[in-house]
């Protein structure tokens, strides 16, 4: 089972009993609304899922006595939440009660402390003063980043790929207080235990942001956990599968919307950023939504013209050796890049881009002696024609 968050849950609450609710109806209540809820009794039913799952969570911890006892520490030391978190003692929106959450306000000379504290806080010092209600904040999961790297076919086909992804959880060894165990946390001096301070943006403007002492808790930990330094969270890998689009590009980034870090007290999941190296194809290049290709011709299928076979790449399960005919024309000059249209990387809308064919003149390194004698007798047909004649003139010109 994994850890849950102690200080946002109230497992009491759950199991619809007080919090000095005694063990034997703990347990009846958590038999009554288990055979309710029994997914074999609510078949396909996934709010009676939910709620099995979260009564099994509960019965897990205070069913126990050992964890009920540190159950109950961990929420009345932790003020259920943060400050922040607003007193999440109640978690669905209860009242908050400073005496329960006290251990009935008798306490000791710890608790004491804390409770002069938050009455101070709350303006209820005097003891008849309000009752302050708090709602738990609902708070957005945190982006997450990461990268991973796919064949150029790939990027031009679209792929799912795994990822694996370190993501926050409570801390299991405090439940997420973030507090040593048995130790007492302070109310943060730097906010006053709101977990938000007025950040100065230059002459009058103020603006509040999260209080980067205490990170939106609230609260100083004197003793942090040994396991999560004070943090209240552990990271803990997870597998997602992620369907990168047809047509992406290397660099760039793939948001998928609600895959990032869980959303505290109800807040929605944050964005998961994918972050696409595509590795190079020995043949194809990329350039935007046009892919490249350089080949060779040889000088007579330049000089004469030809049509010549470039391969294209397969996309969209088009079986191997594809190809299209590009008409090179007569008197072509190296380095001439022709544009076959609709053969290049897929593109959104479902068009794609364009093959570039550049062709590169090939001078042979060695030539049989029918092709010498056939070169020399196009330099005998071609004598006179200066090539450079222009270049020298304006090279010696002053
Ligand atoms: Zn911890
Ligand atoms: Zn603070």
């Amino acid at each position: 089972m994994t850890s849950s968050d102690w200080a946002t849950k109230d497992f009491y609450q759950v199991l619809g009993v007080a919090k000095d609710a005694s063990a034997a109806d703990i347990k009846k209540a958590y038999r009554k609304l288990a055979r309710a809820n029994h997914p074999d009794s609510n078949p396909g039913d996934k709010a009676a899922e939910e709620r099995f799952k979260a009564i099994a969570e509960a019965y897990d911890v205070v069913g126990d006595e050992q964890k009920r006892k540190q159950y109950d520490e961990t929420r009345a030391m932790f003020v259920g939440g943060g400050f922040n978190g607003g007193f999440g003692g109640g978690g669905a929106g209860q009242p908050f009660d400073l005496n329960d959450l006290f251990g009935g306000g008798a306490g000791g000379a710890g608790s004491a402390n804390l409770g002069d504290l938050f009455g101070g806080m709350f303006g209820s010092g005097g003891g008849g003063g309000p009752r302050t209600t708090r709602r738990t904040r609902a708070r957005r999961g945190s982006d997450i980043e990461t990268s991973t790297t796919i064949s150029f076919s790939d990027a031009l086909e679209g792929v799912t790929v795994s990822l694996r992804l370190a993501s926050e959880q409570p801390c299991a060894v405090c439940h997420g207080t973030g507090a040593q165990p048995g130790s007492q946390p302070q109310m943060c001096p730097d906010c006053e235990g709101s977990g938000m301070r007025a950040a100065s943006m230059g002459g009058a403007f103020t603006i509040n942001e999260t209080c980067p002492t205490c990170r939106g808790r609230g609260i100083y930990v004197s003793d942090p956990c040994q396991v999560c330094h004070g943090s209240g969270r552990a990271l803990s890998d997870r597998a997602i599968q992620a369907r990168i689009p047809a047509g992406v590009k290397d660099g760039q980034k793939i948001r998928l919307k609600g895959r990032g870090g869980r959303g505290e007290h109800g807040g929605p999941p944050g964005d998961l950023f994918v972050v696409v190296k595509v590795s190079p194809h020995p043949v194809f290049g990329r350039s935007g939504d046009d892919l490249t290709i350089t080949v060779p011709i040889s000088f007579d299928e330049a000089a004469l013209g030809a049509d010549i076979a470039v391969p294209v790449p397969v996309v969209g399960g088009t079986p191997g050796g594809s190809k299209v005919t590009v008409k090179v024309p007569p008197g072509t000059p190296n380095g001439r890049t022709f544009r076959v249209r609709g053969k290049g990387a897929p593109r959104k809308d479902g068009t794609r881009g364009s093959l570039l064919v550049t062709v590169e003149v090939h001078v042979p390194a060695t030539l049989s002696s029918e092709a010498r004698a056939a070169v020399e007798a196009y330099r005998e047909a071609t004598a006179g024609n200066e090539l450079r004649g222009r270049l020298l003139e304006a090279g010696g010109a002053r």
